[in-house]
């Protein structure tokens, strides 16, 4: 069972310097099991692959095909509908993920909202081992519990894909932790799991590791 599908997948960005190309040819497909990570230091393209996963980004060459659907032929409003339907994004600061001024509970109700769902906060909290956190204000919780949190959001909306760019990047060992045990409860919840990370305990979590460097795969490992 294949979730994402890429066949010569490109993508360009146009800077005053010139074209910067971000992706060149990458071919891949992921299945919906295990935890898959992409790999590669920095520039290498990681962010752009997740992007275009994400649907935000639209490559300017090759066939990207989400649950054999060919996203390329959808209109705007088609790309919209399947990332608010399943794909569910965490990104590597806490903030981008979380609104500061909704409490716990809230930031939860309104991530199902955004994706027209209902919601019972307090079962999705205790799942994440964030029980009885639901009245407290974001900031309260730890950098750790904020991605869980996060994490958290993307169940609300009713994801079924999970796509996180380096989700413990800004945390401390401890914080880095909560986030590695909730990838794998994720996995283990058979969500698809896809991490963007140069964090090594991250990547040793991969069942699955794609290596990007350059904007192009390297290879992809089976574990
Ligand atoms: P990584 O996530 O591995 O650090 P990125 O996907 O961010 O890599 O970057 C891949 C390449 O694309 C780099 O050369 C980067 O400079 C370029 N790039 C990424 N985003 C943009 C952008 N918005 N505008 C111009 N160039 C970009
Ligand atoms: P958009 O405004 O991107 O077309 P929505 O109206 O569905 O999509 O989204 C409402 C809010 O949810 C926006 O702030 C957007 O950044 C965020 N969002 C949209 N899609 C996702 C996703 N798949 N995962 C996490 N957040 C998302």
């Amino acid at each position: 069972d294949t979730v994402f599908e890429l066949d010569r997948v490109g993508v360009d960005y146009p800077t005053p310097a010139g074209t910067v190309t971000g992706l060149h040819d990458v071919s891949l497909a992921v299945p919906r099991s295990g935890i898959t990570v992409f790999a590669g230091p920095s520039g290498s393209g990681k962010s752009t692959l997740l992007r275009v996963l994400g649907l935000f980004e639209r490559p300017a060459r090759g066939t990207l095909r989400f649950d054999g659907v060919d996203t390329g032929a959808l209109r705007h409003a088609g790309r919209r509908a399947l990332r608010r339907e399943h794909l569910g994004l965490v990104f590597q600061n806490p903030s981008e993920n979380l609104l500061d001024y909704l409490s716990v509970a809230d930031n939860l109700r309104a991530a199902a909202q955004a994706a027209r769902r209902g919601c019972e906060p307090e079962r999705i909290l205790e799942q994440l081992g964030l029980g009885g956190t639901g009245e407290w204000a974001v900031p309260a919780l730890s950098g750790g519990q904020q991605q869980r949190l996060a994490f958290g959001c993307a169940l609300a909306r009713g994801s079924s894909v999970i796509l996180a760019d380096e989700p413990t990047s800004q945390l401390d060992e401890a914080s880095a932790d909560l986030v590695l045990d909730t990838l794998r409860y994720l996995a283990e919840q058979d969500f698809a799991v896809l991490v963007a990370s140069h964090d090594d305990r991250l990547v040793d979590l991969g069942t699955r590791i794609a290596r990007l460097r350059g904007g192009r795969l390297e290879g992809v490992e089976q574990r």
